[in-house]
């Protein structure tokens, strides 16, 4: 694999597993410095082992995304550790699936402020480095539900959606200092995640795939470093849909 992002800093949150992992990996691969934010850093054991096998280094962050204090501690850490930052990849998220009249405030609001306000707050505390340094690549990972939809899924479609919004505003606003802003959306991937599905509820979304298979988290992390590789530089505020032809109907 080319080195085309050698010894570059980037901050992947929801690292110790599933898209996140991958995306770190394959980061890793090119030759980049990566730092991963989980829950709890003794999640993250896994990833450290395959990134240094990639051959790249590992700076392991914990803390609660949906805090808002977590963002700036994460960004000041990587920064004080190699003294800059390149690229952020917002991706850790969570679901809390209910139909709209069981859907409790507190699960809308849970899902909101991890998915939704954990990615606003690591995007502004990246911007500071990123304008100082008058360069940047920001990431969201999103979802196809959010321009679909999907019954028992409001509060995360909500969330997903509001990253789109907040991509395209951010790109208009930061692109004179050299800054882009994507998301990445992803269809139905393999993950812990999806695992939680019922049977029915996979091979009904399996069905509705073009390309007739489910995502793996490895067709996410190759778009992801597209956008935050030398060919991506060109492109800001979109929605890449890496689906296998999901949303296609
Ligand atoms: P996953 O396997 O469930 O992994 C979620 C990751 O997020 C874990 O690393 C987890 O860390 C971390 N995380 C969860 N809540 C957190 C919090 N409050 N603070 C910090 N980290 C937190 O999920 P996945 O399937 O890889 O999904 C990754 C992203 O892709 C999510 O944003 C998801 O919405 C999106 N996505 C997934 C699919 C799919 O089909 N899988 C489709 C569309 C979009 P811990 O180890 O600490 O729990």
């Amino acid at each position: 694999m080319s080195q085309d992002l050698q010894d570059q800093r980037f901050l992947i949150t929801g690292a110790s597993r599933g898209i996140g992992l991958e995306i770190a990996v394959d980061l890793a691969h090119r030759g980049a410095k990566v730092a991963g934010l989980a829950t709890r850093t003794a999640n993250l054991a896994k990833t450290k082992i395959e990134v240094e096998a990639a051959g790249g280094s590992f700076l392991a962050l914990e803390g609660d995304i949906s805090q808002p204090e977590t963002a700036q501690a994460a960004i000041d850490a990587v920064v004080s550790e190699w003294g800059g930052i390149e690229g952020l990849v917002a991706n850790a998220g969570i679901t809390r699936d209910n139909l709209l009249l069981r859907l409790t405030a507190d699960d809308f609001d849970q899902v909101i402020q991890t998915n939704l306000s954990g990615a606003f707050h690591l995007l502004k505390a990246a911007t500071k480095p990123m304008m100082r340094a008058r360069t940047g690549r920001v990431v969201f990972i999103g979802s196809v539900v959010a321009t679909t939809g999907n019954p028992g899924q409001a509060n995360y479609c909500a969330a997903k959606a509001g990253l789109h919004g907040l991509a395209r505003s951010a790109a208009l606003e930061l692109g004179s200092r050299g800054i882009t802003v994507n998301v990445v959306a992803p269809g139905f991937i393999q993950t812990d995640m999806t695992d939680a599905l019922t049977d029915e509820q996979r091979a009904a979304m399996a069905d509705k795939i073009a390309l007739g298979r489910p995502g793996t988290p490895g067709d996410i992390a190759g778009a992801v470093s597209f956008l935050l590789g030398p060919a991506g530089g060109y492109v800001t505020g979109q929605v890449l849909l890496v689906d296998g032809g999901l949303s296609l109907g």
